[in-house]
């Protein structure tokens, strides 16, 4: 293991999110509804509004960095890879004032990236409704220093296997841009409203309709030197894995068209983060998935997070302390792309 920048990296958390202090007005540009405002800010805290309606509060912590830093000492977290706010991801839009929106956030955390080199690392945002803007993008993202990009788990209801993304899953291949998939607008919303089950039932699912519809659709085939990410130790995926294969190997008229590999093959082919909220279940985990697939992800710094990013890992009793290594920081790197850096 070569030391990071010079120095021993000990923690690397790969699943945090981060966001400007000052967002433009990006409705009022624009000339239409629906972009993320920010409103009744005080030092401490702010609202995330959208179509007038607040959609969170959020603490100073997302977008100070002072916070961050003040809170990555106390969790004695060495490194966190920033990633932008999937709400801020706006496929919906007009492509080319999502690509304005990208530009403004891949810009802020190439910035940050680069005035604290050794404490972040940053993922971009693209205009994934137009492939052809966001593999343009993905290059000035490289350019800009940036170590991947973060997607959603569907794109304005397309499947992440669908052929428009194949000449962006090449190019990020090209690049050697790593990819983390994150849930967002999740299926079945609109039946959900109460008990916040967006985020507790169709966050997971939604995730792991990511991971079938590649699966299925060849994608881990077909750009075999892709190094993919799954926020939330892959959704309900993980725990799926033997009707997925049940239902490839009793209905290959339905489950095998596009690709005749058994969905098993592919595990330990991509990255998952460890934010699954239960020992028991981070212990399956690494059993199903392998212990070389698995990496510190907190959510930081929002509640559903892990309070404490690595706390899981670190307090295990059951995970070795060779894998714990591999959890908490070797296993970024790779899919980073950054061993030997
Ligand atoms: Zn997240």
């Amino acid at each position: 293991m070569q030391p990071l920048f010079g120095e021993i990296v000990l923690k690397i958390d790969t699943h945090t999110h981060i966001i400007p202090e000052n967002i433009p007005n990006f409705s009022k540009k624009f000339g239409y509804e629906g972009f993320v405002s920010m409103a009744n800010k005080t030092s401490e805290k702010a609202d995330m509004v959208i179509f007038g309606e607040k959609f969170r509060t959020i603490k100073c912590n997302c977008w100070s960095t002072k916070s961050r830093l003040l809170d990555m000492r106390k969790h004695k977290t060495d490194i966190q890879v920033l990633s932008p706010i999937p709400v801020m991801f706006c496929y919906w839009a007009k492509a080319t004032d999502t690509l304005k929106v990208s530009q403004f956030l891949n810009d802020f955390i190439a910035n940050e990236c680069q005035k604290h080199p050794k404490k972040f690392l940053g993922l971009g945002t693209l205009p994934m409704q137009n492939p052809e803007l966001a593999i343009r993008e993905l290059e000035r993202c490289k350019e800009i220093g940036l170590k991947g990009i973060e997607i959603g788990t569907n794109i304005n209801n397309k499947n992440l296997d669908h052929m428009d993304f194949h000449p962006f899953y090449q190019a990020a291949q090209d690049l050697n841009m790593s990819i983390f998939i994150h849930p967002w607008e999740m299926m079945g919303m609109s039946q959900m409203n109460k008990y916040w089950l967006p985020w507790l039932v169709g966050m997971p699912a939604e995730t792991s309709r990511a991971v079938c519809s590649m699966i299925f659709g060849g994608i881990f085939k077909d750009f075999p030197n892709l190094r993919i990410a799954f926020a939330h130790g892959g959704g309900s995926f993980p725990h799926i894995i033997g009707r997925v294969e049940k239902g490839f190997l009793e209905r290959p008229d339905l489950c095998a068209i596009d690709n005749n590999v058994n969905p098993i093959e592919y595990l330990g082919k991509f990255y998952v983060d460890s934010l699954v909220h239960s020992q028991e279940a981070l212990d399956y985990l690494i059993r199903i998935l392998g212990s070389k697939s698995i990496m510190l992800g907190s959510d930081y710094p929002f509640p559903l997070g892990e309070d404490h990013p690595g706390d899981m890992i670190e307090s295990s009793s059951k995970i070795d302390k060779n894998i714990k290594k591999d959890l908490l920081y070797t296993n970024a790197l790779s899919w980073l792309g950054l061993n030997g850096v």
